[in-house]
């Protein structure tokens, strides 16, 4: 591979010669088991996605698949349905009226199970309720929860309604609540009493009153008991949701038909990079791009026991828990607390006791596994799982290799899955009885999508050579504007190349033409004239025995422009020392490029990343620049970040 250090491509140094092709009993019973796949929905990308669309159940079919006025698309013109028609009703007029739909566990240990059955009848007790506080067609409601079974039925009863929801993930300050709420302007909320966190309540109704005292759009709260915590319950505002729905006996509400293109639901990013920005989704294509992705990337069959870890309050959780997985009428794993109570086992303890097939995490829980040791996946028999799959990050290869091995017994395909909340749906995926895997690349565009790997000036960059990754044909689930903001929407997405949407993403594409995520943009390095993604030099850290993680920045150097900081959290019985510091960046030198060696080295327990638990490079980059921190709302834990600058400004003195 080549070091090109021009201006506008990234330079792309990381060797990776292991190959995983798919297993043969694996490959024989996939659901995408012809290749030709590819080239159909390439020669007819529209047609590809209207036979997917014929899938879900239309209230008056479409007249035509596509309008495509740059930047705004149009899907499924003509055509009514309802979102949780398909998710649930049409699932409960079936014998899957009696197959679990939902497989719920608290932290605690508490179970319940609810069929199709059971949420429809829920859904629609919910409904009732919504509508009897006057939840009417496109008003929004802000739903803010932990992750127990009234969450989708809490978005299910909304999509009933044709009310757009905003799910606010249950982690986040009552200011980032309020913000949320004032953007979508919402009128009802939903929260509930708390929830369980390692063995801890958190507290959400009292971070709702925060956020909607004084002025503020809401009018009513329904509350759902999960803990018994002693909250504050304010006459004609707040209500328990267990009343409100008693109270409305077994009712059956109407599915209202909306129009493809009325909006399903509105989702603030996860501020990896910046300040969030409510990414809306519409009703048709949305259901279309991630039930179709659902389908053919997990394999999903009528007797699979799915499991998508993710929190419901991430654009994952919305695509492939609760959209996804039910309009394909998967039988879905819900847990509510964390993985390492009562112990670091408890993922697996779940997979042993429930059988689940198949499994959806991100790089940073493996990562974390890793950290843990192997005892921990040892304990338990796996033997139930048959394919695994990660989002959220770019995965270092040894956390894949860790992955195969220690979870998935050597025997399941991994499908690292590429795309964003905006993109809404995955694409850039294996499929995973047809591609042959590489552990760091998202390998290949999901069949009717096209993804290109452009210079600054909007030419193809040649392979191994890194550039800005984006979508050049538009798809079902893209987003259809930021809410409340157009002029956003096509500054950021759509005027660096118009009519291709910028994902913000570094990418190579390799000479069989695996696709190879870089990081982001943003947090591209540029050392000595070599433009350098952070992937690469991570993973070639995390290659090293002693590291589980670790985080690479640019810092200001005066020979080379930018020198490169890496922050280094080290595997349970490493021990930091500056002979690890020198091997380390051999091994970077080694297995990247001389150019790529750390000039400085900083061992730390933990990394500040968001709430969904993404690395925020921008932050350590403001540590290491002596800067004011930027935006933090969106940050899991200040203590983190505090102690990392203390610390840092300490050795740097
Ligand atoms: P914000 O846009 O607010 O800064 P964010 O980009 O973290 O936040 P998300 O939409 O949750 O918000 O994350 C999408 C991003 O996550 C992608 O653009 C990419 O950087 C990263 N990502 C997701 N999946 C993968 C993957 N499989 N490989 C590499 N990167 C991934
Ligand atoms: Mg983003």
């Amino acid at each position: 591979m080549t070091v090109t250090g021009e201006a506008g491509t990234i330079s792309a140094l990381l060797k990776e010669e292991r190959r995983y092709p798919p297993p043969p009993e694996f490959a024989a019973q996939a659901n995408a088991n012809d290749p030709a796949i590819y080239a159909r929905a390439e020669a007819d990308p529209e047609g590809f996605w209207a036979e997917q669309a014929a899938r879900l159940d239309w209230f008056t079919p479409f007249q035509q698949v596509l309008e495509w006025k740059p930047p705004y698309a149009k899907w499924f013109l003509g055509g009514t349905l309802n979102a949780t028609y398909n998710c649930v009703d049409r699932h409960a007029k079936t014998w899957r009226r009696n197959k679990a739909a939902i497989i719920w566990e608290g932290e605690p240990g508490d179970e319940r199970v609810l069929t199709y059955g059971d949420l429809l009848r829920e859904v629609n007790r919910a409904a009732a309720a919504l509508k009897r506080l006057g939840v009417k067609k496109g008003d929004r409601v802000a739903i803010y929860m932990p992750m127990i079974p009234e969450l989708p039925i809490a978005m299910l009863a909304c999509a009933r309604l044709g009310a757009p929801f905003t799910v606010v993930f249950g982690g986040f300050s009552p200011d980032a609540l309020r913000e949320r709420i004032a953007d979508s302007a919402a009128k009802v909320a939903i929260t509930a009493d708390g929830g369980y966190r390692r063995g801890n309540v958190v507290g959400l109704k009292a971070n709702v009153d925060a956020a909607i005292s004084g002025e503020t759009t809401i009018e009513k709260v329904l509350v759902v008991r999960r803990t018994g915590a002693p909250i504050q319950m304010q006459e004609g505002r707040d209500l328990w949701w267990h009343e409100a729905l008693d109270a409305e006996g077994y009712p059956r509400v109407p599915c209202e038909p909306v129009d493809s293109e009325h909006p399903l639901y509105i989702l603030y990013t996860s501020g990896t990079t910046g300040k969030p920005k409510g990414v809306l989704h519409t009703t048709a294509g949305y259901l279309v791009g991630t039930s179709a992705t659902h389908r053919l990337i997990f394999d999903i069959k009528e007797e699979d026991v799915y499991w998508c870890t993710a929190d419901i309050g991430w654009v994952t959780g919305h695509s492939y828990i609760v959209f996804g997985p039910m309009v394909n009428g998967a039988t879905n794993i819900m847990y509510e607390g964390a993985p390492d109570w009562p112990d670091k086992d408890r993922f697996w303890a779940l997979v042993e006791k429930y059988r689940i097939t198949i499994l959806y995490t991100a790089p940073t829980a493996i990562r974390s596994f890793m950290r843990w040791g192997t005892e921990y996946p040892a304990r338990h028999d796996m033997s139930s799982l048959r394919l695994l799959g990660t989002v959220g990050e770019p995965i270092n290869p040894e956390a894949w290799v860790w992955y195969w091995e220690h979870i998935g017994g050597g025997r399941c395909p991994i499908v690292d899955t590429w795309w964003q909340t905006e993109t809404g749906q995955i694409m850039i995926s294996p499929l995973p009885g047809l591609t042959t895997t590489v552990p760091g690349s998202a390998t290949k565009p999901f069949p009717g999508v096209k993804a290109e790997i452009l210079d600054e000036a909007g030419n193809p960059v040649p392979d191994n050579t890194g550039g800005n990754l984006v979508l050049s044909r538009p798809w079902p689930a893209m987003m259809r504007t930021i809410w409340g903001d157009d002029e956003r929407y096509v500054r950021q997405y759509w005027s660096k190349y118009p009519g291709k949407y910028l994902t913000g993403d570094g990418a190579r594409r390799d000479e069989d033409g695996n696709f190879w995520l870089l990081g982001r943009v943003d947090d591209v390095l540029n050392v000595a004239g070599h433009r350098l993604g952070t992937m690469e030099i991570e993973s070639a850290l995390v290659s090293h025995p002693a590291v589980a993680e670790a985080a690479v920045i640019g810092i200001s150097h005066e020979i080379k422009g930018q020198g490169v900081a890496a922050f280094v959290t080290l595997r349970a019985g490493a021990t930091p020392s500056d002979q690890l510091k020198e091997e380390l960046r051999e091994q970077v030198a080694k297995v990247i490029s001389p150019i790529a060696r750390p000039d400085k080295i900083f061992f730390t327990a933990e990394l500040p990343k968001t709430r969904s638990a993404k690395i925020m490079r921008r932050l350590l980059r403001d540590i290491a620049e002596g800067r004011a921190l930027g935006d933090t709302t969106t940050l899991t834990d200040p203590a983190v970040l505090a102690e990392l600058k203390k610390r840092y400004e300490e050795k740097e003195s």
